[in-house]
């Protein structure tokens, strides 16, 4: 998988500096396990940060620190975990399903979120509607599987979209194969129509 999408140099600097909010974050890691090209440039920020870091003046070290560190060595070390080779979209905590029209449904992502924040997976099969909305905060999304298609182009598995400001859009489905997103959205994101706002609503739950 080759995303065309990518996030900006601002995202992903807040994203590696751990500076997003963690369902933002969470969108960006699902762009990021699949983009070679956003890895490489992640590589290039934290080398920055680090000759950065060794340029600062020493810090004292207090008398005892070689003593500290070497009876951290002889801890015993913990296992590592093995690196949960699953996809993306399985290691996600899920809330229920809420199908919310013919091919459309939305679940919740529970993860740590600012309270006005929503993150959730809208899936829409092939010929299903999507909601027209408007932005006046910021949302990301990643595409999982499928693709779908906006005033901006085709974006297919892997790439990543942000939106904020007076984006008004009404992404339709490209190709023949069901697409699942996931979203994170400011609270202030304003869906028109009754889909969008049952589509906000579930999200929430
Ligand atoms: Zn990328």
């Amino acid at each position: 998988m080759s995303p065309h999408h990518h996030p900006s140099e601002d995202i992903l600097t807040g994203y590696s500096a751990g500076a997003l909010e963690p369902g933002f974050g969470l969108v960006v890691a699902a762009h990021v396990e699949v983009c070679a090209h956003c890895r490489a440039r992640i590589g290039a920020f934290e080398a920055i940060s680090g000759a950065a870091l060794k340029a600062l003046p020493r810090a004292d070290v207090g008398e005892n620190a070689l003593a500290n560190v070497m009876a951290r060595l002889d801890a015993p070390v913990e296992p590592v975990a093995a690196r949960d080779v699953r996809p993306f979209i399985e290691r996600l905590p899920l809330k229920p399903k809420k199908w919310i029209a013919p091919g459309v449904w939305v679940a919740g992502v529970d993860t740590p979120r600012a309270p006005t924040d929503r993150v959730y997976l809208l899936s829409v099969a092939s010929g299903g509607l999507t909601a027209r909305h408007d932005h006046s905060g910021v949302e990301f999304c990643t595409v999982l599987s499928g693709a779908y298609r906006d005033e901006l182009g085709v974006f297919a598995a892997g790439d990543f979209a942000a939106a904020e400001n007076e984006l008004n859009h009404q992404p339709i489905v490209e190709g023949d194969e069901t697409c699942v997103c996931l979203f994170a959205t400011e609270g202030r994101l304003k869906p028109q129509g009754l889909l969008g706002r049952i589509a906000f609503a579930y999200a929430n739950v």
